[in-house]
């Protein structure tokens, strides 16, 4: 058997779990991580006969991948923001949709200036990493409440030769002392606890504490805004994700906080995504 006929055998299989082009995208995922080759290298090399062992081990992946499983654990990685980045189960699988919350925090900050920034719940660090290395002025701390999720954005900092970042062990604000940051960004969880979502596809092999928040999936949301002006610069940003559906309420809670310039951002499918606002208060001089 060729790997073209082997790929499109796979396609076809995986065509009743998702879409025809995340079919064949996952088939050629799959089989460039059994080969260990680019998809460059797959594409010219579509008529090759495919060595029955490692035939064998793309249809244990394929099996894996056909029982559910996400395609982030089965490969290990997930790009993101154009990182490659560590992803086990022990972490959220980042989403493109997150990318969105990148492009608020690296539009708020400067390149030229020596920023604080702090990611809240940073799990694969894909938040906190993107925008490290597109800020390497600042410096960026990223917390988790899971040793087991640090462990991972740990090792894709130094995969990724990014060091303007530092990760700290904290139930989001817990361990932090007195610092104060320029922006605080977060994708906390935020999934309604009875969403029949959280029994589908990926969400199922997710963990739980990163998904699920409460009964209106804003139990984090309200933590992190009730305690933000304690850590926020004035000026400061904080810039939440959130459900596509809460927009208005993260909006009203950052504004009983007293947060200005409150704003929504939609992320690429339309959907509300991200909302920020502004500490008011302005530093003050005094003059004894
Ligand atoms: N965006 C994810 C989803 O809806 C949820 C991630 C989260 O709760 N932060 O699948």
């Amino acid at each position: 058997m060729t790997i073209h006929e082997a790929l499109l055998e796979a396609q076809a299989a995986l065509a009743q779990l998702v879409e025809a082009n995340e079919a064949k995208l996952e088939a050629q995922l799959l089989m460039q991580h059994v080969l260990n080759v680019n998809w460059a290298w797959l594409i010219a090399h579509a008529n090759d006969a495919l060595q029955p062992d490692i035939h064998a081990d793309f249809e244990s992946l394929l099996n894996r991948r056909l029982l559910g499983e996400p395609i982030a654990y089965i490969l290990g990685y997930r790009e993101f923001y154009g990182l490659k980045l560590k992803t086990t189960p022990d972490t959220l699988i980042p989403r493109p949709d997150t990318e969105t919350l990148v492009e608020v925090a690296l539009a708020k900050t400067s390149p030229f200036q020596a920023e604080k920034i702090l990611d809240l719940g940073t799990g694969t660090g894909a938040i906190a990493l993107a925008i490290a290395s597109n800020r390497t002025g600042t410096q960026v701390t990223a917390v988790d409440a899971s040793q087991a999720a640090l462990n991972i954005a740990v090792e894709n900092a130094e995969n990724l030769n990014i060091s303007n970042i530092h990760f700290i062990l904290s139930d989001w604000f817990a361990a932090l002392n007195n610092e104060k940051f320029d922006v605080i960004v977060s994708n906390p969880p935020y999934i309604e606890q009875s969403d029949a979502h959280l029994n589908q596809g990926d969400l199922r092999f997710e963990p739980m504490s990163a998904l699920a928040s409460g009964q209106d999936g804003l139990d984090d949301i309200r933590k992190i805004i009730d305690n933000c002006l304690v850590y926020l610069k004035p000026q400061g940003w904080l810039m939440l994700e959130h459900g596509y559906h809460q927009a208005e309420q993260v909006a009203d809670l950052m504004a009983q906080i007293g947060l200005t310039h409150i704003e929504t951002i939609k992320d690429l499918g339309g959907n509300d995504r991200v909302t920020i606002g502004k500490n008011p208060l302005i530093v003050s001089t005094h003059w004894d």
